[in-house]
């Protein structure tokens, strides 16, 4: 282990959510709930069950690492071109390609304090030195991530809305930012959950293609396409760009199942939109819930929404595990006040809200 790369010696992995299956078996119940992962509580599509259904006499066949059909049909979806497109094992490795393509000892690699933890992790594992620029309140601050833009710089990570804090920055921020990156350092715009966002003129990165080589914006079918166990997402960018990145991408990292689930997910427009609404209505459910037990929450966004529990970060995290309610402890990001909830269904997000009342 001592000969471990230098990246990886001093690693800390991510923490994924706990699973639901590991606590109903230390419990000996059989009804606890998660919310910890932002995963889409109405499961998947119906639509994509039948084409997994129907892939399953395939499946002693290698997939098409290219994801023909899947690509284009996000091509017609976005109006891009099919060249646009490259596919990852979630869009957890579309950000990893980017690093091995871009990334690696002697270069820099910029994310914001409390950015999704993929990046930093990734980076470092590449042997990249991650700069980390200070955060306002608990979002990016652009100012500080162009302060570190150097000559060494290669990759710039921005979430938008950021997981975990739900923080979001306007298209006008977002656009001067990336203008002001020079050529030499990818800026990848995550995404995640765009399809998520009320607000139909959310600042969408596809806009900016066009004038931006060094632009890669990330989508994944593990949000609003309630596909997270199939692992499917991927990213868009100039044909260039993503011929660079097909030079790292594994030749069959998206499996056949995969590949017909997401494609049929994006014809369910129908499991989209009661997606939407349920998360939309729940949200702000669990948001005035938070609020009526006087806890600060941090802007709900996407799927979830983080609150803080002055000094009872962990001690309410473990505590609501005891009643079967999972949820997302921020310690790893550095705010062990905090927790995160994602939006689950009406009867979830009731007992949620009772056991945490509970608790506090
Ligand atoms: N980006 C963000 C901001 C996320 O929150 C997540 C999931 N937690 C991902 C990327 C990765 O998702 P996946 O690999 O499932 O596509």
């Amino acid at each position: 282990l001592e000969y471990a790369a230098p990246g990886v010696a001093d690693l800390r992995p991510y923490q994924p959510g706990k699973p639901l299956a590991e606590l109903e078996r230390e419990l000996g119940i059989r009804d606890a709930i998660k919310l910890a992962s932002n995963e889409n509580p109405l499961g998947p599509s119906p639509l994509a069950l039948a084409a997994i259904r129907d892939a399953l006499p395939d499946l002693a066949l290698y997939p098409e690492g290219g994801a023909p059909e899947l690509r284009a049909r996000l091509a017609q979806m976005h109006d891009l071109d099919p060249r646009q497109f490259i596919f990852g094992n979630g869009s957890d490795q579309v950000i990893e390609m980017a690093v091995r393509a871009f990334a690696g000892p002697g270069t820099e690699v910029i994310v914001s304090q409390y950015a999704f933890a993929a990046y930093a992790i990734a980076a470092q594992a590449s042997g990249a030195t991650v700069r980390t620029a200070p955060a306002r309140n608990y979002g990016h601050d652009l100012d500080a991530m162009t302060a570190l833009l150097s000559e060494r710089t290669r990759l710039v990570f921005i979430a938008n809305p950021n997981n975990p804090t739900g923080t979001q920055l306007s298209g006008a921020a977002l656009e001067t930012f990336i203008d002001s990156v020079p050529a030499h350092a990818l800026v990848v715009l995550d995404e995640a959950y765009l399809e998520l966002m009320d607000d139909d003129n959310y600042p969408d990165g596809r806009q900016w293609l066009g004038r931006f080589s060094n632009l890669l914006v990330t989508r994944t079918f593990s949000k609003a396409y309630g596909l997270a166990g199939l692992r499917c997402g991927y990213g868009m960018g100039h044909p260039d760009l993503i011929a660079v990145l097909e030079r790292v991408r594994q030749p069959f990292n998206i499996n056949s199942l995969a590949q017909v689930a997401a494609h049929a997910a994006l014809l369910d427009t129908r499991h989209l939109e009661a997606t939407r609404v349920n998360n939309r209505q729940e949200r702000q459910v669990l948001a005035e819930g938070l609020d009526k037990f006087g806890l600060t929450i941090l802007p709900p966004a996407g799927n979830f929404t983080a609150f803080a529990v002055p000094g009872g970060g962990q001690s309410v995290y473990v505590a609501l595990l005891q009643r079967g309610v999972i949820v997302r402890p921020l310690s790893p990001y550095g705010m062990p006040d905090h927790l995160r909830v994602s939006v689950g269904l009406p009867v979830e997000n009731q007992r949620f809200l009772k056991m945490l009342g509970e608790v506090l």
